[in-house]
């Protein structure tokens, strides 16, 4: 799946007021800094369709863009960051937990990890916390470039082997680099193969 047109639609925290209409959502998080707008704008080949964050944890906001007219990408605020007040962090959570819960559209989520760190408690309990309320996600390793192959494998299948422990099948896992556009063909074409089977199998 090519990405040809990708537009900018809403902001808010708010489930209620994202799209109404009955296009599929695919949404993007992960801890403040992962790397997570630069997966975005490498995935879509634009410069600054999400803003790199020079604040970190301060776009607290569920961002719609429109893809090839036919499909959501969404970018979720980054969570885990350190400097944002209790009261912040609590409504964060509310909001987020009720998208993901609510959001019919909900297609899919793309639990971003930075690839040099070993698996964190916040990532951890996020995963299982996605896991037991059954909502679609993958992995998607960021920042591979700045391993070497040989080393971000083991970074991978460490991370993997911790997921077992807890699980008894691991989901889909993605390893990509924005700067290197390493993985965007593959996250394309998972894109790309999910919206065919939901075209086929799903109304919402
Ligand atoms: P966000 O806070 O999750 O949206 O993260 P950003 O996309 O703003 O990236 C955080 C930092 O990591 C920035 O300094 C980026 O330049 C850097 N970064 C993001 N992706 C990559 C990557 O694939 N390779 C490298 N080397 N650096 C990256």
């Amino acid at each position: 799946m090519q990405i040809t047109t990708a537009s900018f639609v809403i902001s808010n925290t708010s489930v209620e007021q994202c799209p109404k209409d009955n296009r599929p959502d695919f949404a993007f998080i992960g801890r403040s800094n992962v790397g997570k707008s630069s997966l975005i704008n490498a995935l879509c080949q634009r410069k600054n369709l999400a803003k790199t964050s020079s604040r970190p944890g301060k776009t607290q906001l569920i961002n719609h863009f429109l893809i090839n007219e036919h499909w959501y990408l969404v970018d979720l605020p980054g969570y885990g960051y350190a400097r944002v007040s209790k009261k912040s962090k609590k409504q964060f959570q509310q909001y987020i937990t009720k998208y993901f819960k609510e959001r019919k559209q909900l297609c899919c989520a793309f639990i971003l990890l930075d690839i040099r760190h070993d698996p964190q408690p916040i990532d951890k309990e996020f995963i299982r916390w996605m896991g037991e309320a059954q909502i679609p996600f993958v992995l998607v390793f960021t920042k591979a470039d700045k391993l070497s192959a040989k080393k971000a494998e083991a970074q991978v299948s460490n991370y993997l082997t911790t997921l077992e422990e807890e699980w008894a099948a691991l989901p889909q896992h993605f390893v990509t680099s924005a700067a290197k556009r390493q993985g965007m063909e593959a996250l394309q074409g998972f894109i790309g193969s999910t919206l065919d089977e939901i075209s086929t199998i799903k109304t919402f």
